[in-house]
């Protein structure tokens, strides 16, 4: 088990932009190329101003997903298609559709995200490694 925490010591709630506290620590499962779990600590931390709940999520890892960055930015690029010959160590064809479907409806949301996070960047002026907060 790795225990993952970012360099940042102060985050702030995507939601209203207050304050966000260290609450506790819960495991992740990280599904890596060929079907290896690994499990991981990740911080759990809550809004000081609307209370509600966030992951620290390390960038190998996507919001609701048990595969690896990696592993879906491959699926997504059709790097992995579900006719390759290892495919049996990748995702399964629906879950691949799945993935696709996803990525298609929330372009839109992702891309605001990535410039409000570029923003929150510049403006703290950090320069240390790439976590974010959801
Ligand atoms: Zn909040």
């Amino acid at each position: 088990m790795f225990f993952v925490e970012s360099s940042e010591n102060s985050h702030l709630c995507p939601v209203c932009q207050g304050i966000l506290r260290y609450r506790d620590s819960r495991p992740r499962i990280r599904k890596k190329e060929g079907g290896v779990k690994e499990r991981l600590m990740i911080r759990r931390f809550r809004c000081q101003n609307c209370h509600s709940y966030h992951n620290e999520l390390p960038d190998c890892l996507v919001p609701y997903k048990h595969y690896e960055a990696e592993v879906i930015a491959g699926v997504l690029d059709e790097v992995i298609l579900p006719g390759d010959l290892d495919s049996e160590d990748y995702p399964s064809f629906s879950t691949m559709l799945r993935w696709l479907q996803w990525f298609r409806e929330n372009l839109q949301r992702i891309e605001v995200f990535i410039v409000k996070y570029k923003c929150r960047k510049l403006q703290t002026k950090n320069v240390g490694r790439c976590n974010y907060i959801l």
